[in-house]
């Protein structure tokens, strides 16, 4: 029998737990710095979120952890260098979020080039008097040009939604892929050149060194007047400052984001009053589906890591030599 630290009520996969000791944090909140790091040094495995930051600190006091499962596909809040160094493979929930979070991202990128939030704001606050031609003028998807920022799993996902509503396709990313170039009909583009070409934006690469604040004021500057940005990755890919200057000074049309810097953002920061900004709560993969999942695919990634098996979706392959 294993002891077990899950730190959020699971959604699904529990009754697969039954037979070791399960320690749950299952108040509806991210479980308290101290409370983990109390726990932790009891606990085989770890069964975590992403709001819980896994750190040196944190595996210092972890002496007979053998496995981490988080439930996301993201793992920007662990320390995987760290975990690799202490031999501790680390789970993750790839493939099974990918087609909701691309829906997320197209629903954004529709509100967005749509203007649906401006639309819904008017008529809530009772500003909408008449039918005007002129009224609320915003972009098309179809004919339009979208660039995605990191054509992985759901960058992929996305664009194959894209096809569908007949827009032309463009991505960028540390290297090309052939492969999907053909297949999926997209455009390879450098960095500065996809936002110079492309109407709307859509990001979906992770967070890492390289990929942090790459959304920046200079980045702003190059896209279109009437481009459209939408996040649905990590939100410090984007220098939020330079945003907030990019939407006020009419720099770009319009945001539409799922992740933000910080998170959650607070009610007043100034991209929440913004007309032409749209932010939902990190619901990305939120869907009943996908997190039930979601739970299940980290339950079995747990359990793997437990029984000394390999774990089959483990963000640091590197811990097996
Ligand atoms: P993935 O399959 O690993 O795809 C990520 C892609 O980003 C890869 O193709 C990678 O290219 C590319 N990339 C890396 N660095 C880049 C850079 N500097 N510029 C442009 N592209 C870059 O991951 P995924 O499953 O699609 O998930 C992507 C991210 O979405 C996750 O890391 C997570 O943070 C976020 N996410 C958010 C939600 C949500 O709820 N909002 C849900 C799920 C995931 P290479 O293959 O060449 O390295």
């Amino acid at each position: 029998m294993a002891t077990v630290v899950v730190t959020r009520a699971l959604v699904s996969g529990a009754d697969r737990l039954e037979g070791h000791e399960v320690r749950t944090w299952s108040e509806d909140r991210p479980i308290p710095r101290d409370v983990l790091e109390s726990w932790i040094g009891e606990a085989d495995g770890l069964l975590c979120m992403l709001t819980d930051r896994i750190d040196a600190p944190l595996l210092d006091r972890a002496g007979r952890l053998r496995v981490i499962s988080q439930c996301a596909v993201g793992v920007d809040n662990i320390d995987l260098k760290a975990c690799t160094e202490r031999g501790l493979p680390v789970g993750h929930t790839p493939d099974v979020l990918t087609e909701t979070t691309a829906d997320t991202a197209f629903a954004l990128l529709a509100a967005a080039v749509r203007r649906v939030p401006e639309g819904m704001r008017e008529v809530a606050e009772g500003r909408w008097r008449e039918w005007s031609p002129t009224h609320l003028l915003g972009g098309d998807l179809h004919g339009s040009t979208l660039g995605i920022v990191g054509l992985g799993r759901i960058g992929s996902a996305v664009a194959r939604r894209a096809q569908g509503f007949d827009m032309r396709v463009l991505y960028t990313g540390p290297s090309r892929k052939p492969l999907l170039e053909s297949r999926l009909r997209v455009g390879f583009r450098p960095f500065e050149e996809l936002l110079v070409q492309c109407d709307a934006i859509v990001v979906t690469a992770p967070s890492r060194e390289s990929t942090r604040g790459m959304f920046d004021r200079p980045a702003f500057e190059a896209m279109s007047r009437h481009a459209v940005f939408v996040n649905v990755a990590r939100g410090d890919l984007v220098d939020t400052d330079a945003l907030v200057w990019a939407l006020e000074t009419g720099q770009i049309s319009g945001a539409a984001l799922d992740v933000t810097d910080p998170e959650p953002i607070p009610a007043d920061h100034p991209l929440v009053s913004m007309p032409n900004c749209l932010i939902v709560p990190h619901i990305g993969s939120a869907s009943r589906r996908t997190r039930a999942a979601m739970f299940e695919l980290a339950v079995s990634n747990l359990l793997e890591g437990l029984e000394g098996r390999r774990v089959r979706a483990c963000a640091n392959p590197a811990v097996y030599g």
